[in-house]
């Protein structure tokens, strides 16, 4: 309780290594478990679960992963479609993991699907309206070999094994932006040193502990306190309580 009182959310859901606890967002967190019912839906045509949606709602996606909603407005799995569709983070994340392999053809949307790992050709083809792009497609045309014997599949790219795993999806949903610092936190966390150990020196690195300087700003010491006990002269803050308290 005292890590929580002292440190926010924000900064315990980090990654370890970008100076957080590694407890992730509970938020991408959903985000992963929901968008895994699109990846079981685009995954294998013939499971129990894509059949299960296409007798409810009667519909046929135009791609394997389903991005705009076609019938059974108001429904959870209109719902769940149009979430996973509108997050502009989570679809760059899928944009960069995800790509169709390429076997009968059947069921890859020709100009929708990214099966040419590049994006689809719609948006790098037609929108764009190039003549070089035009060429380019003829050559990855050129390239294509159908196989009867085998069924057009989805791969996720994040892993070895081209399976989707939302503990995957969760570490990319989870990734934050680089940290304007050069301490390695990943150091701590591996010391052979006591849990409680380690959380103080956390704490200490990302300046939350209750220093006499923290606990006047939060109203619990009067400001004549804030000085160091044992030099007296400065006032008590991480740094000159580790560092540079020239009487330790
Ligand atoms: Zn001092």
């Amino acid at each position: 309780m005292w890590v929580q009182a002292n440190v926010g959310w924000s900064t315990v859901s980090l990654p370890k290594s970008a100076s957080g606890l590694g407890i992730g967002s509970l938020r991408n967190k959903n985000k992963a478990l929901l968008f895994k019912w699109l990846w079981r839906y685009g995954s294998k045509e013939s499971s129990i679960w894509n059949d299960v949606i296409k007798s409810i709602y009667n519909t046929k996606y135009s791609s394997l992963i389903p991005q705009d909603h076609i019938s059974g407005a108001g429904s959870t799995w209109s719902r769940l479609v149009n979430h996973c569709g509108k997050d502009t983070r989570l679809q760059n994340i899928l944009n960069n993991n995800t790509m169709m392999l390429v076997g009968n053809g059947k069921r890859i949307e020709f100009w929708l699907d990214d099966w040419t790992d590049n994006g689809s050709l719609a948006k790098k083809v037609l929108r764009g309206r190039n003549t070089r792009l035009l060429a380019k497609m003829y050559v990855i045309l050129s390239r294509v070999q159908l196989d009867k014997e085998t069924e057009d599949r989805l791969v996720w790219k994040a892993n070895n094994t081209e399976r989707f795993w939302v503990k995957s999806l969760c570490g990319l949903l989870n990734l934050s932006p680089p940290l304007n610092t050069v301490f390695s936190f990943k150091g701590i966390w591996r010391g052979l040193v006591p849990p409680k150990v380690k959380v103080f020196c956390w704490m200490a690195i990302i300046n939350k502990i209750n220093t006499r300087s923290m606990l006047v700003r939060r109203g619990i010491l009067d400001t004549s306190a804030a000085n160091c006990p044992i030099c007296l002269v400065e006032e008590e803050m991480v740094d000159h309580l580790f560092i540079h308290c020239y009487k330790h």
